[in-house]
């Protein structure tokens, strides 16, 4: 399906929020991403509501819903205050994709310079518009069940050759989308602190492994992506009907203990070196508005197989992917103290990786696991083919071959970033805040951004 723009997407259309028509800002009126907030003092179990970013702004569902402004969307079946009256976005990711894509409509029709209805009524709107600064982003979603995929060939290329150089990547690779369950209870929301993990690890080959505070803390530059409606148990989703149930997207922080991760992670992959923290941006940005920025899936190299029939399908090859702009900054304890800015450790892109989303949701459901609306899936560390596109410390400190520090033992040689302070890293120190940051770019059209997912790190306890 080629992507046809409609109204939302009209690169000239301006909001009356005067910070939306800012040329830098992230959200203009042609984003309109979801998140869910509280305002600074309430009690965000009781007072949590679903908003909508517009320049530095949110717009308040629950009072345009309550002040009957949404009443043209409303049937029996589906109320809209039972979308946005519900503590997270779960109710609004059940709807329909042309359901979601009226309720956009609206929104922007709300927010647009040309409309008077909130703008010119002066009680609803001085209630339903919020400054950021006065609110308190929550969890977007009840996510019952996360995720995390493994997808780029550049990262599982890099990885492997640390611990395999004759054979970076297992023979499964480039036919399934590898993934493992993470945990949802410790998804967090950027701002959360991230305390480091202590456990297992085995130092040296020759000693007994010991228990203690993780010393090899790295971030992971990841996307998620929730699903909208879900599928029944035993009834798969095919590639065709993917995209829609994809809701939206968000930053993700896979922090992941690396130290615990190499003595646990045979046979079973991944658990305790993930599973402590995960942090997450709070602005999920539709596919809708995600829309004018999708493009050709991943072209794989001659003499890589073709997908699967069940993971290939024309319109995903075509435009299954996404061109969305990814950066991770890091400031340390001691840049803040000195009044430093963040300083930017690698820049990436969401186009490189090796399965698209449709591809991952139907990978996921093909056995007939059932996807639920809020369920959180995340790409995988998102590195590209340079080593300032590598997505994580254990990449972009490693000397591969050929690199500055390239060495007999694989996987050991590290050339550490210094940063502006002259402190030196490897892994994550405490007190290290990382940013990740995510926009979309493309000529004729209004450039979106994801907001920041960041985290600082805590000393273990
Ligand atoms: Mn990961």
């Amino acid at each position: 399906m080629p992507f046809e723009p409609d109204a939302t997407h009209d690169p000239n259309l301006k909001s009356w929020v005067e910070s939306a028509n800012d040329a830098g800002t992230d959200f203009p009126i042609q984003n309109l991403p979801y998140g869910v907030f509280c305002l600074n003092g309430e009690d965000p179990w009781d007072d949590a509501r679903p908003g909508v970013a517009i320049g530095d702004k949110i717009l308040d569902l629950q009072v345009c819903a309550e002040a009957g402004l949404f009443d043209g969307l409303d049937t029996e079946d589906e109320p809209i205050l039972y979308e946005f009256g519900t503590i997270g976005l779960n109710g609004l990711m059940l709807a329909s994709p042309e359901r979601r894509r009226r309720v956009r409509a609206r929104i922007s029709e709300l927010l647009s310079e040309s409309c008077p209805e909130l703008k010119d009524n002066a009680d609803v709107r001085d209630e339903a518009i919020v400054p950021m600064d006065a609110a308190q982003m929550l969890m977007p979603a009840e996510i019952a069940d996360y995720t995390d995929f493994y997808a780029s060939v550049h990262h599982a290329t890099n990885v492997g050759s640390m611990f395999r150089p004759t054979n970076p990547l297992l023979p499964n690779y480039k036919y399934v989308p590898i993934g493992y369950h993470g945990r949802a209870s410790s998804i967090v929301v950027s701002g959360a602190e991230v305390r480091r993990p202590s456990g297992q690890t085995r130092p040296s080959d020759d000693e007994p492994p010991v228990f203690g505070p993780c010393k090899l803390l790295d971030y992971e530059l990841e996307v998620g992506f929730f699903i909208g409606p879900g599928n029944e148990i035993g009834e798969p989703i095919g590639i065709d009907k993917a995209g829609e149930h994809l809701f939206g997207m968000c930053l993700v922080n896979d922090w992941s203990a690396r130290d615990m991760q190499k003595w646990e992670y045979q046979p079973l992959g991944p658990f305790l070196a993930k599973s402590f923290t995960t942090t997450i941006s709070p602005w999920v940005v539709t596919g809708d508005a995600l829309a004018p920025f999708r493009c050709a899936s991943y072209e794989r190299p001659s003499g890589d197989p073709a997908p699967l029939a069940h993971l290939y399908d024309n319109d995903d090859q075509q435009a299954g992917g996404v061109d969305l702009t990814l950066e991770v900054l890091l400031s340390s304890a001691k840049m803040r103290e000195a009044g430093m800015e963040p300083v930017s450790l690698s820049k990436g892109n969401f186009k490189n990786m090796y399965w698209t989303i449709a591809q991952m949701i139907a990978h996921h459901s093909s056995n007939g696991c059932n996807l639920q609306a809020g369920d959180l899936m995340a790409s995988g560390t998102i590195s590209g083919p340079e080593r300032s596109s590598r997505g994580c410390l254990l990449e972009l400190t490693w000397d591969g071959p050929g690199e500055p520090g390239a060495d007999p033992v694989p996987g050991t040689q590290r050339t550490p970033i210094r940063l502006p302070t002259g402190e030196e890293r490897k892994f994550l120190a405490d007190g290290d805040e990382v940013i990740i940051r995510g926009w979309c770019e493309r000529d004729g059209f209004r450039r979106i951004g994801f907001g920041e997912c960041r985290g600082i790190v805590t000393p273990a306890v």
